[in-house]
């Protein structure tokens, strides 16, 4: 059998070899082309057609495709569902190929792999979100993660030991995480942080070559003056280095000098403890419903950007955080400032992304327009807020937005008001940047007029009136005259210059250098002005990318103040106040609300209920013990109380009336595992795990919630869980914590250890129905009002009545010495249990005397024998 390979097959083939686990986007023509599996998995995750095309080795070779222009919304459809697509460009006109001959095929080879963390184009990024990368990697003992966003340049680092893999991952919400093949168990982890993880070989791991890869990529010799990193720093980083090159082929994004960060830098927040504080994700996932969501007034995508870094990691530098929060408190006492400053960034554009597009070769006239824009309105901004008498964050910021002229003025001179997104549209420059350029634009757009020109200037250099300038296909343009006059031409001194080229029955044609020249440039014009734009791009883009270090930190500061003043405009508007935040161990809150809680009643028309917290008095350490019912308010309680704390250390004013807060190191929250169904893993096993890490982990400056724990399991087993994890908590930890719990049975510990308070949020019975006040009070829940809520949850009235008897009864039962014997008895009394034994099972039975009628009912006495009758009055007896 001879197989026949066509030589674009082979070549395709070839390139596939080298993009394995890639899908690769062929482009042939105006489409990109899907082969074999490929064809396969995109046609279905993209719901589109698969086709065949010719066949290979004797078989159909599977296919689809997708036009280019439209490439980047199936692109984002693909990366999405998990895939990385690697794109096969045309590296030649197919005029070219064909001069080598008819089979020959035009060039192609990859320029890039686009993977979910290594993206640029503005459609396929979230503008409001960073889209990190992140790499981890162990060196011996040391241990780190590095992180990059190439859409914007910033490049982090630090010390990171294997446990502490998780909650990083899961502060920073990268897309991508590179790991070492030698540390593919780490997967799971990066799975759980929603990463995609792509496992690279040793090689790309190791310390020395990306101390070489580094100092290239910063050209710079040595890396010292960015600090002194370790061995698992620089594998870290020189990993994503690598794997940059890999993916941009070459191209390597315009990254910032990296930024090393302390472990002890920031408030420690694991997965679990966001997710159930939903900082940046609601618990339906969307960001609208989160924290974020719900505080972000930031008017520019860098700022925005900022802010949910801010959340994530909020500081635990109480200068950083003074100096944030003292920015902001002179931004809300200057409303009018305010407004101005807002205005003014609100027509920044994202010149982070710009300045990465254009230094990956991505970028267009656009985003050196938006460069230009977004650093007239650094200055706006600059002048708006002086520099006397501000506070130093705000001063320090404003002495980046100054300074830029050189590139305005360069920019503005170079380029029109609204230059078009891509350099192949042209028209971009702007007139009277380059005269030639003017000139082959005059040429290209009146070429007809320039040529009137010249033969009005030949009539007089001649003499003769019947001179004229045509244009015909074979010859193009030509000077024409009648015979009478040609003999003048052809002779000196004219015919010096004008050129005989045709004669015809009555018409003489010339030509000079000057016209044909003319031609050739008219007819190149529009070519010609393109080329000449294109350069200027190259020129401009060169001229920012050199500016690059300037034009970031004028963004960053920009990002910087339209924080300080979102923050500043929430504070002011819904009237939240400056936190005190110190050295001390206090947590005391007053007026205390949930900000997105109340955010979402005030919608509904309803008042959110202000609660106080005070966890200890600024020495001692103290746990709240909250008990009340269902729906009363708890968890709303415990979770505003941790999201005061980190919005404090963000730097931002907090929803109470005054707050008073201890440093936090760490912050833990976990819910019951009933809650957490939807995760489909034994939930209290979840649970569990989840509560060791923090009886583990939390130090005497963290701030932990516990909202329900142990209820996952059989009522003791919960109870004497819930009950060693508090004692845990009070005697080891010495943490502040909030502890909700509905075993009414804890409150007794409040006697018995020092520094756990009772507090409940109360409610009220009226006419029997319970009234939610959602109020807290320091003391003990009396009930716990359960059969109620659940009749306000629609459960049908007569299994609420019922409800209520066996509440009663085992009320009655309860306390005092064997009362587990008396509530045994109390059971074995109740009729709901006696029924049940009585076949057939009762249905709705209401009261005593009904069971008893009821099964009366069902006596068939024909059918009974004599001691069958005398059974069943035994019976009869036994249920009254
Ligand atoms: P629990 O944890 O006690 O079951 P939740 O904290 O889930 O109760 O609160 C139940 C509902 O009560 C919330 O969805 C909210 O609408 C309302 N609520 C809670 N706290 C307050 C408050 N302080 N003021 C007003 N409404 C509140």
């Amino acid at each position: 059998m001879t197989a026949t390979v066509t030589p674009m097959m082979a070549q395709y083939l070839e390139i596939k070899a080298g993009c394995q686990d890639a899908i690769l986007f062929y482009r042939m023509g105006d489409f990109y082309e899907m082969f074999f599996d490929d064809a396969v998995n995109a046609a279905a995750a993209l719901d589109i057609a698969l086709t065949k095309r010719g066949k290979h080795l004797e078989e159909d070779i599977p296919m689809c495709g997708v036009p280019v222009h439209a490439a980047e919304g199936y692109l984002l459809a693909l990366i999405r569902k998990g895939f990385r697509v690697a794109i096969a460009e045309q590296m030649e006109d197919p005029a070219e190929a064909k001069k080598r001959g008819s089979k020959s095929v035009v060039k192609r080879d990859i320029v890039r792999l686009v993977t979910p963390g290594t993206l640029t184009e503005d459609s396929l990024l979230e503008a409001r979100r960073n889209n990190f990368l992140a790499a981890f990697a162990e060196v011996r003992d040391e241990a780190a993660l590095a992180w990059v966003d190439i859409s914007t340049g910033e490049m982090r680092v630090m010390p990171c030991p294997v446990l502490r893999l998780g909650p990083e991952l899961a502060r920073l919400a990268p897309r991508e995480v590179l790991l070492p093949e030698t540390h593919v168990a780490l997967a799971s982890q990066v799975a759980e942080s929603g990463a995609a993880e792509t496992i690279r070989p040793r090689s790309s791991f190791d310390s020395a070559s990306a101390e070489k890869r580094l100092s290239a990529l910063w050209k710079v010799t040595t890396l010292d003056g960015f600090g002194a990193f370790d061995r698992a720093e620089l594998a870290a980083m020189g990993a994503l280095a690598d794997y940059l090159d890999l993916t941009q082929r070459g191209k390597l994004p315009l990254l910032r000098p990296p930024v090393r960060e302390t472990a002890g830098g920031v408030m420690q927040i694991d997965a679990a403890t966001r997710r159930s504080l939903e900082i940046t994700q609601g618990a339906q996932g969307g960001r609208e419903t989160s924290l974020l969501g719900s505080i972000d007034r930031s008017v520019t995508a860098a700022g925005a950007r900022l802010l949910e870094r801010r959340l994530s990691g909020p500081s635990r530098d109480l200068r950083v955080i003074h100096e944030r929060l003292e920015a902001v408190r002179f931004l809300r006492g200057a409303a009018g400032l305010r407004d101005k400053l807002r205005a003014a960034l609100k027509a920044v554009p994202d010149m982070d992304r710009a300045l990465s597009r254009l230094a990956l070769d991505r970028g267009g006239p656009r985003d050196l327009a938006a460069l230009r824009s977004g650093l007239e309105k650094a200055a706006d901004v600059s002048d708006l807020l002086g520099q006397e008498g501000i506070p130093r964050n705000l001063a320090q910021a404003v002495l980046a937005l100054h300074g830029h002229e050189e590139i305005t003025d360069h920019l503005g001179t170079a380029l029109v008001a609204e230059p078009p997104l891509l350099t192949r549209d042209g028209g971009f420059i702007a007139p009277g940047f380059d005269t030639d350029l003017d000139e082959t634009r005059r040429l290209r757009d009146e070429g007809r007029g320039v040529i009137a020109g010249m033969q009005a200037d030949y009539i007089t250099e001649t003499g003769i009136q019947a001179l004229k300038i045509k244009h015909n296909n074979v010859l193009g343009y030509f000077i024409e005259t009648t015979d009478r006059h040609a003999e003048r031409m052809m002779a000196p001194p004219l015919s010096e210059r004008f050129i005989h080229r045709q004669t015809t029955a009555n018409q003489v044609r010339f030509t000079t250098v000057e016209l044909s020249a003319l031609e050739t440039r008219i007819l190149n014009a529009a070519n010609h002005v393109l080329e000449t734009e294109k350069r200027h791009f190259s020129a401009l883009q060169r001229f920012v990318l050199d500016r690059a270090g300037p034009i970031g930190l004028a963004s960053a500061s920009l990002a910087e103040i339209d924080l300080a003043c979102a923050f500043a405009d929430l504070a002011s508007e819904l009237d939240w106040c400056e936190p005190e935040v110190d050295d001390s161990r206090a947590f005391e809150i007053s007026g205390g609300r949930h900000p997105v809680v109340e955010r979402m009643l005030k919608r509904q028309g309803e008042a959110f209920v202000a609660n106080d917290c005070a966890l200890s008095d600024g020495h001692t350490p103290a746990i709240w013990l909250l008990t009340g019912p269902n729906m009363a308010g708890k968890s709303t309680f415990l979770r505003q109380n941790a999201l005061i704390a980190l919005l404090a250390q963000a730097g931002s004013f907090v929803p109470a009336t005054k707050a008073r807060i201890g440093l936090v190191s760490q912050l833990f929250s976990r819910v019951g595992a009933s809650d957490d169904l939807a995760r489909g893993r034994s939930t209290f096993m979840v649970e569990m795990v989840e509560t060791a890490g923090i009886l583990n982990q939390a130090d005497d400056r963290a701030l932990v919630i516990l909202d329900e724990i142990g209820r996952g399991t059989a009522t003791w087993d919960g109870l004497s869980i819930a009950w060693a994890v508090l004692e845990h908590l009070h005697g080891s930890n010495r943490c502040r914590a909030l502890f909700a719990t509905h075993y009414h049975e804890m409150t007794q510990l409040a006697q018995r250890l020092d520094g756990v308070e009772n507090a409940t949020v109360s409610v009220r019975e009226w006419k029997g129905e319970v009234i939610f006040l959602h109020e807290v009070k320091k003391g003990a829940a009396d009930r716990s009002y359960g059969v109620q809520v659940a009749r306000l949850a629609g459960l049908p009235a007569t299994v609420v009545e019922r409800a209520r008897v066996v509440l009663e009864a085992l009320e009655k039962g309860e306390g005092g010495q064997g009362s587990t014997r008396r509530q045994k008895a109390v059971i074995d009394d109740l009729p709901l249990f006696s029924a049940a034994v009585a076949p057939p099972p009762a249905p709705v039975v209401v009261e005593k005397a009904s069971v008893v009628e009821d099964r009366l009912r069902r006596i068939a006495p024909d059918d009974l024998s004599p001691r069958e009758a005398l059974d069943l009055l035994y019976e009869l007896r036994g249920l009254l």
